[in-house]
């Protein structure tokens, strides 16, 4: 004798084939997901910037840094044998449309074996760009020297002078240096044209848009556009909060419209002193206790964070940014490119035309 069926068993057996091809429906469903989303990543090429710290030291503590009160116990440099390693695992997934950015959240400048690693950088990834972000302060003539020497014309020297005054840069910086940085640039400057090596690298001179120094920022542009060349750039930045780390009264807030995924996701990795690895400079300002830390570098490798990062993006691609604090609290998605059409909850990409370049995202 066989045994009778329960109804509701009954009607799933004879649903089954519904139940399949409902299954195989949404698997179709995540599979263009995830297929959208590795378009962009082979858009962008594997990993478009690479940013390596190569100190967390820094000789200024300015009011939007996000090194400000977590330095410490753990200030210091990367060891440069480390630092040769990470270089010859990147330069097979790099190439001429990467970025990569030596440093991270405190000043190059002070990282005592910098020629070695802009050497080092230039001769095993000879076709992608390499950007220095420095506040300026330790341009004395023998580092632009050595700075003009290395770069080439298509690497950019990111000068974060901040503020167009004493005053502002002095609160805004915690330090009276406000002329000798305007000095040093300066003279950076007139060696790079004297030395005649076709303007090379390009600089960017950059001042906050803040409260403070937004009646500055007109001043400012007239006093370096005479003084830099054709493909330099003069920029005024609005203040990131890093994640939510920043956040004060006298700093403008950027962006207030709809939110949409922030592109980093899909365009970045950041490399810390100790070779934790993050998705983007928020994350590397946060340490190491949070989601978007991906892992160590001496215990995974770069295909590894890049399938690691697939998790985050899919979040973004759905819209759930509050999946975790930091990318909840953040605003530096507002400097990527709006890219993105949403259609039923779920952003897909539209790449555009006048897509700016990457080296403009923080
Ligand atoms: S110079 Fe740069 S790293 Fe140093 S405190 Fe200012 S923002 Fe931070
Ligand atoms: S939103 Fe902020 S924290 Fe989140 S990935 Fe972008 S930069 Fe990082």
């Amino acid at each position: 004798m066989t045994k009778k069926q329960s109804p509701i068993k009954n009607i799933l057996s004879k649903g089954k084939p519904v139940i399949k091809l409902l299954e195989t429906l949404i698997n179709y469903g995540e599979y263009m997901g995830l297929y959208e989303s590795q378009r962009l990543c082979d858009f962008f090429g594997i990993y478009r910037v690479v940013r390596i710290e190569l100190t967390n030291r820094c000789n200024l503590r300015c009011l939007m840094c996000p090194r400000t009160g977590i330095e410490g116990s753990n200030a210091g440099d990367i060891d440069f044998d480390f630092f040769k390693g990470i270089i010859d695992n990147i330069a097979r997934f790099v190439d001429s449309r990467t970025i990569i950015r030596l440093y991270g959240v405190g000043e190059p400048l002070m990282y005592p074996r910098l020629s070695d690693a802009i050497e080092y950088t230039k001769t095993k990834c000879p076709h992608s760009l390499i950007q220095i972000a420095t506040n300026g302060t330790l341009l004395d003539e023998e580092c632009s020297k050595m700075l003009i020497r290395l770069l080439d014309r298509t690497d950019w020297l990111l000068l974060s002078i901040n503020a167009g005054s004493k005053n502002t840069y002095r609160w805004l910086a915690g330090a009276d240096r406000y002329d000798l940085v305007v000095n040093n640039i300066k003279n950076f400057l007139s060696i790079r044209k004297k030395l005649g090596r076709g303007l090379k690298p390009g600089v960017d001179i950059q001042i906050l848009e803040t409260k403070k120094t937004e009646p500055e920022i007109k001043e400012f542009k007239e006093f370096w556009k005479p003084l830099i060349g054709l493909n330099d750039n003069i920029s005024v930045w609005s203040v990131i909060n890093w994640g939510g780390k920043i956040d004060r009264d006298d700093f403008h807030v950027r962006h207030t419209g709809d939110r949409y995924p922030c592109l980093r996701l899909w365009t970045t990795i950041c490399i810390d002193k100790d070779g934790n690895v993050y998705p983007c400079g928020a994350g590397l300002a946060s340490g190491k206790n949070n989601e978007l830390f991906l892992g160590n570098l001496h215990e995974k490798s770069f295909m590894d964070f890049h399938l690691q990062k697939a998790k985050l993006r899919e979040m973004h691609l759905e819209g759930r940014w509050d999946y975790n604090p930091i990318c909840s609290a953040c605003d530096m998605w507002t400097h990527c490119p709006n890219i993105w059409i949403k259609n039923n909850g779920r952003f897909n990409f539209h790449i555009p035309d006048n897509l700016p370049p990457v080296f403009m995202y923080p």
